[in-house]
């Protein structure tokens, strides 16, 4: 039997605002645990929550970048359940008229095509505290700093038929988030959190499977591999006679595999209502048209600008256009060197496997844009060939200098100059009879590959500065004589 997978993600944002949802203590990381949550994160009694602004502010600019509908009246509603790191024993979050309703992103599929995937919705909500199992043998500890702060739960359509459309699609909202500049996407540290709901159908059947909801997915590899991990163990299941239950799951990186958590509740369970203590959030079309008009070039357009105005494929203008410092990086380098494609190449594989290397930010490389532009400039001119300027790379991020500075002390100038050229070709030929006697009796289709010898060796006396163009036509030419 063939089987297609369905999947749909419910990401968890947690925006960058500098106090809580509906508090003024801090969503500053890593303090100590509990000297961050005040009166109204912990639900004591007399108080009241009052609205973050900057919180509704920055789920607007996210229902923009994908330009989806924007309630123009959203309600926040309690959410009930208990847990030891809930004290209210309610979410406050968003049910039935959320902050953003339908909007999509595109996404880029291996083949180079792209897809949409439909963004159903995404409502603010407020975190709840942690629970830290691992510290205290036999007991629980619970850390109340992280109750309170503002999510924006982002809720896909189930559009995606493979893990790896699953890891485009996040990969795509994070970038998203990061460029709006209202999540630091730190995965690590629960800033940027992927549910992943899973099922599996016969291909070609219109009625979805049941799903499993996968937890704890705190990387793109790990997305990608617990996905993998539960298509496969769907279909062992039901193929060996079994039925998927719908049930929360786990993954567990360590042992690279996801066990049943709990069994997954219904809406219903939750008993929602409005919660009495807040107003709806009333939003007027100025406010909205404002945030719309403030928005930065987003993603696919910066995209698809790259494509058109720098010649760049599809492939390059994706990973060029990751991060917004590396895109403005790359259109500084542009800029100074004159040449789009050999700045791509250059950003990409010597900067880029450079700065991988060490692990750095493109903010922080020891190459800034207009050295390396300077750098392709001078490939370009032909001051240098493409193999000495690796060369010059390496010098300038060990910081000798920008790359005139370094061409000049190491004396790496190309060598143009046809008259010297020719003296070496001249040189390698009559050191290598037999060779230029076997060239030129050899079929010709077998003379571009003999030709490479004598490149070659003229290269190596010049120690790599000659002219590679001129030289092969040199070479050509007395080899024909
Ligand atoms: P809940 O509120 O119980 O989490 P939702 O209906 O809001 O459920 O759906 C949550 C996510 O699950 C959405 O991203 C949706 O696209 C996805 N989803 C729903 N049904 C399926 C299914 N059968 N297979 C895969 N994903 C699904
Ligand atoms: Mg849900």
């Amino acid at each position: 039997m063939q089987w297609e997978t369905v999947i749909g993600l419910e990401i968890h944002a947690q925006l960058a605002t500098k106090s809580k949802i509906f508090s003024g203590a801090s969503t500053a990381f890593g303090a100590e645990p509990n000297t961050q949550a005040c009166a109204v994160d912990l639900g004591l009694p007399g108080v009241l929550p009052v609205l973050n602004g900057e919180a509704v502010t920055m789920a607007v600019k996210f229902g923009a970048a994908i330009e989806a509908e924007i309630g123009l009246r959203s309600v926040f509603a309690r959410k009930n359940y208990f847990y030891p790191d809930l004290p209210k024993g309610y979410q406050i979050s968003q049910y039935e008229s959320p902050i953003v309703g339908m909007g999509q992103v595109e996404i880029l599929l291996e083949d180079g095509s792209s897809k949409r995937i439909g963004v159903t919705r995404a409502h603010l909500e407020e975190d709840a505290g942690k629970s830290l199992h691992e510290d205290f043998h036999g007991q629980t500890g619970i850390d109340l700093n992280r109750a309170g702060t503002p999510l924006l739960e982002i809720v896909s359509e189930p559009d995606m038929r493979s893990a790896k459309e699953a890891v485009a699609y996040a990969r795509r909202i994070h970038q998203i988030v990061r460029y709006l500049g209202i999540c630091d996407g730190n995965m690590q540290e629960g800033s940027f959190r992927c549910d992943a709901n899973v099922s599996v159908r016969p291909m070609g059947q219109e009625e979805l499977g049941t799903r499993a909801e996968l937890k704890n997915l705190n990387s793109f590899r790990f997305l990608e591999r617990a996905i993998n991990h539960e298509v496969e163990r769907q279909i062992d299941l039901i193929e060996s006679g079994g039925k998927v239950v719908q049930e929360t799951r786990l993954y567990d990186a360590n042992k690279d595999e996801t066990r049943s958590m709990r069994s997954k509740e219904e809406a219903n369970d939750y008993r929602y209502f409005p919660d009495p203590d807040l107003l709806p959030v009333e939003l007027d079309e100025a406010f909205i048209a404002a945030i719309i008009a403030d928005l930065p070039e987003m993603p696919d357009t910066k995209r698809h600008r790259f494509i058109v105005s720098y010649g760049l494929s599809a492939p390059d203008a994706e990973a060029l256009t990751a991060g917004r410092a590396l895109a403005d990086y790359y259109e500084a380098v542009v800029a100074s060197s004159g040449d789009a494609k050999l700045a791509a190449n250059w950003v990409m594989v010597e900067l880029g496997g450079a700065l991988n290397r060490v692990g750095m930010d493109i903010l922080d490389s020891p190459v800034k844009a207009e050295s390396l532009g300077n750098l392709v400039a001078r490939i370009k001119d032909d001051s240098i060939s493409g193999k000495i300027a690796k060369q010059v790379f390496e010098a300038m991020w060990a910081g000798e200098g920008d790359a005139d500075t370094i061409i000049e002390s190491r004396g790496l100038k190309q060598i143009t100059d046809s008259g010297a050229i020719e003296a070496v070709v001249d040189e390698v030929l009559t050191a290598n009879p037999q060779q230029v006697e076997n060239y030129r009796t050899a079929d010709a289709t077998k003379q571009p590959k003999m030709l490479g010898f004598f490149v070659g060796q003229v290269m190596k006396k010049s120690q790599g500065k000659a002219n590679p163009q001129q030289v092969n036509d040199l070479l050509l030419s007395k080899l024909s004589l």
